[in-house]
């Protein structure tokens, strides 16, 4: 179901008239900033107000002008540096995870809310979520955006909600199975962690019925996607967003599951080289840069999100006209260099999880060695009784020589298993005295 058939369906020129309308207004909306005024954007954006709304390129044109906005300059700015409107006019305040460091203060206006709400409408549509569903969110509520965003998408779109939160991993098993929900939100790793309590009380979660389960907030494999849907029995789809756009709602996958439609009648996506920051044209991998084109609490201009994908400019079955992006690679500052050979996290796990002996769980954890990034790989059996430790270590660094072609570590050991974290914690990077 396209649950905004005109704004998800609009033609490529229509669409690109109103993005550069859009920007033009985001532009007139933090020209008067401190942070922009220094940067010299006033003039920017008095150049594109008023500009005669041109063909994509004129669009894509003015904006490589303008600077980026990264990560530290939103901690430079908290608390409230970078909102474009006074508190009295928020309605709402959410804070990143802070995966990778300092959290960050995000605010709404109630018109944000409601675009929120809508996008998140959209992704559950994307999925088969139909009015009078039951919906069960598993993810964290409060500050996260995940909770909430979803929650007021579901309400949106008409469903039954479960706000479950994350955590009380029986409870919602029990809850799962008296209501019957059509639908489960939540972290990949979380609902791998779900289906495993499951097995361990004797419970099936294919008993449950779910129709569909939609995960997001951390990058996942295609074979974690595997492990979903063998266990609960469902379609599992990729949704993506980031607090500092609004939260999810970003970019979610329709039912073909062949990339990510981005909401470009809210965001304008860029990819860049992350180490030149010169734009990369469609096709090849790099960072995606999105500037908020509605937001009016908090817009960011080319704000770099660290997450690395690629754009699929192939048009979709589906009837959508939004772009694609190809499931997020990983984290930028993630990528692993071990003696040459770039990977990421997701490509360990690929290989982990062809073994069923192991749990999901898993770390990788990196330090330096004179000049060299060593990396050894934390495993854990599912029964660790029954597990010769030593061969299955073995194998395991076989089997990342053979795929990956590096050599790393192999160590079982107790993961914690997330309870209480919103997201799963993959690497331990010691090489900067941070993790
Ligand atoms: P933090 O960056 O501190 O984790 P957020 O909670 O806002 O803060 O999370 C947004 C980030 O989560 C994204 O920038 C991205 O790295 C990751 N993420 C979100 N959805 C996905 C997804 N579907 N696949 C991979 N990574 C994702
Ligand atoms: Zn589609």
């Amino acid at each position: 179901m396209i649950y905004n058939l005109q704004m998800e369906c609009m033609d490529r020129p229509a669409l690109c008239r109103l993005q550069a309308e859009r920007l033009g207004e985001t532009l007139q909306r933090v020209a008067a900033l401190p942070f922009y005024v220094a940067r010299g954007m006033g003039e920017l954006a008095a150049g594109a107000v008023g500009r005669p709304a041109g063909p994509a390129g004129a669009l894509l044109e003015h904006l490589e002008r303008l600077p980026f906005t990264t990560k530290q300059d939103l901690r430079d700015q908290y608390p409230f540096g970078l909102f474009a409107v006074p508190q009295r006019d928020l309605a709402r305040v959410h804070a990143t995870s802070g995966t990778r460091g300092k959290p960050t203060l995000v605010g709404y206006t109630k018109n944000d809310l409601a675009t929120w709400a809508e996008l998140c409408a959209r992704l559950l549509a994307g999925a088969g979520a139909r009015p009078g569903d039951t919906l069960h969110v598993a993810l964290n509520y409060g500050l996260f955006t995940g909770g909430l965003g979803i929650h007021g998408g579901a309400e949106r779109l008409g469903c039954l909600v479960v706000p479950a939160s994350a955590g009380s991993t029986h409870r919602q098993l029990l809850l799962m199975n008296d209501l019957r929900p059509v639908g489960l939100k939540a972290t990949p790793s979380y609902a791998l962690h779900l289906a495993e309590v499951a097995e361990q009380e004797g419970i099936d979660p294919r008993s449950f019925g779910l129709r569909y389960g939609i995960f997001g907030a951390e990058p996942w494999s295609e074979a974690v996607r595997a492990r979903l849907e063998e266990r609960f029995g469902f379609l599992a789809y990729d949704s993506y967003g980031l607090s500092e756009m609004l939260g999810p709602g970003v970019a979610w996958e329709c039912e073909h599951r062949n990339g990510l439609h981005l909401a470009e009648d809210h965001f304008l996506p860029e990819i860049i080289d992350p180490m030149t920051g010169h734009r990369l044209p469609p096709g090849e991998e790099g960072e995606l840069v999105l500037t908020s084109l509605t937001k009016e609490a908090y817009p960011l201009i080319r704000f770099r999100t660290g997450d690395r994908t690629v754009m699929l400019p192939d048009p979709c079955p589906c009837g959508r006209t939004h772009i694609r992006i190809d499931r997020i690679r990983g984290r930028v500052d993630e990528m692993l260099i071990i003696r040459g050979v770039n990977l990421f996290p997701t490509e360990v796990e690929r290989v982990l999880l062809s073994f069923p002996e192991l749990h999901h769980r898993y770390q990788v954890r990196l330090w330096r060695h004179g000049a060299l990034d060593e990396a050894e790989v934390l495993v854990e059996p599912r029964r660790p009784q029954e597990t010769d430790e030593a061969a299955l270590a073995r194998r395991l660094k076989a089997a990342i020589k053979q795929e990956l072609g590096v050599a790393m570590g192999v160590r079982v050991a107790t993961i914690p298993d997330g309870e209480g974290r919103n997201k799963a914690l993959r690497v331990i990077d010691e090489r900067s005295g941070v993790s």
